[in-house]
């Protein structure tokens, strides 16, 4: 069934507490954690605990949620200090974009200088 959890989904683990990561913060929809191999001094993902393979499939299905990933991407820019600055929020989609894990993610990164357009 859509959303539900996929044995073989890295991330699906994680919000099962079967791999263990370093949880910033969760709601009753989401999990953020710091990623494994940071591209910024401030680099957390921010995941639905439903899984599905892509931000668009996800907004698609469950629009609240997609906008519960917006809203915790702000207030933890705020709680990390990185938003008087600036940072990006980023949803990798499709394997030419870099996207390697296929459970809807976006980036938050922060804490240094981001170039425009990015790479
Ligand atoms: P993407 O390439 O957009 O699919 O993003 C996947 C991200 O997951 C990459 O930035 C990886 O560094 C990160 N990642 C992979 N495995 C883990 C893990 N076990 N804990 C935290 N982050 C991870
Ligand atoms: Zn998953």
């Amino acid at each position: 069934m859509a959303g539900e959890p996929q044995a073989d989904c890295l991330f699906c683990k994680i919000v099962a507490g079967t791999v263990p990561a370093t949880v910033v913060r969760e709601t009753g929809t989401t999990v953020a954690f710091r990623d494994i191999n940071p591209q910024a001094p401030t680099h957390i993902l921010i995941i639905p605990k439903v899984h599905y393979p892509d931000a668009a499939s996800l907004t698609a299905a469950e629009p609240g949620i997609a906008a519960d990933l917006l809203r915790e991407a702000g207030e933890i820019a705020a709680e990390e200090k990185i938003d008087g600055h600036g940072y990006r929020v980023v949803f990798n989609t499709g394997a030419g974009a870099g996207q390697t894990v296929f459970h809807a993610h976006a980036h938050l990164l922060g804490g240094r200088g981001l170039e425009w357009p990015p790479g």
